[in-house]
């Protein structure tokens, strides 16, 4: 039987060799009446079906014409290979001393694939609330740059070393918060302190723009 298979286990696509128990524990579900073990690769995550019969895994596919049969590429026998009797909608398979429970349902595989899903959704909202802080600390600079140069119109004229020393302190209060912060731990620190350095900007950009037009 499967004389012309190889006789150690490896895997159909980078050809690594692979132990009973890795087969195992990589088991996504069980289908009978075949016996097929449906599994992935411990190296490739290549898909794998491997027959599960008397004392022998055998890695394969299923060829479904004329009739179903399964195809062997390597095979190896077990000590101890036992599947127990479907129970609840799994078989547990044991082999030296260690034990696998596996669904008998590719429903199995759907659940697999709705929880990668689930996964990738859940990493995609980690990154947007990762990016989300430095869109807020944008804004806050930006309104901030506005916010200084509408001071300086409004109350630069009447009281410029008012606003003067407002620019400073701006500028020493957002290196404080962004340097001594936490902005990892609060958020809002960073966005205060960003906000802090545009104020800063605002109020001196035209008072440097002046300076240029009538120096120059
Ligand atoms: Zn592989």
């Amino acid at each position: 039987m499967y004389s012309y298979a190889k006789q150690n286990l490896e895997c159909e696509k980078c050809r690594k060799h692979l132990t009973p128990a890795e087969i195992l524990s990589k088991s996504v579900y069980f289908a009978r009446p075949l016996s097929i073990l449906h599994t992935a690769c411990p190296h490739c995550a290549a898909k794998l079906e491997v027959e599960v019969k008397d004392d022998r895994l055998t890695i394969g596919g299923i060829d479904g014409f004329p009739g179903p049969c399964f195809i062997a590429l390597s095979t190896e026998t077990v000590a101890g290979l036992s599947i127990s009797p479907a129970e609840q909608g799994s078989v547990t398979i044991t082999l030296a001393g260690q034990t696998f429970k596996v669904g008998t349902s590719p429903a199995n595989v759907q659940l697999n694939k709705a929880a990668t899903a689930g996964r990738t959704i859940a990493s995609r909202l980690k990154w947007s609330s990762y990016m989300n802080p430095r869109i807020q600390n944008l804004k806050a600079f930006l309104g901030a740059i506005v916010g200084g140069i509408t001071i300086d119109f409004l109350i630069g004229g009447t009281s410029a070393s008012f606003v003067g020393n407002l620019g400073v302190v701006s500028l020493i209060a957002g290196f404080a918060l962004l340097l001594f912060g936490a902005p990892h731990s609060n958020p809002r620190t960073a966005m205060i302190g960003w906000g802090a350095l545009g104020l800063t900007v605002g109020i001196f950009t035209p008072v440097i723009v002046l300076l240029m037009l009538y120096a120059g």
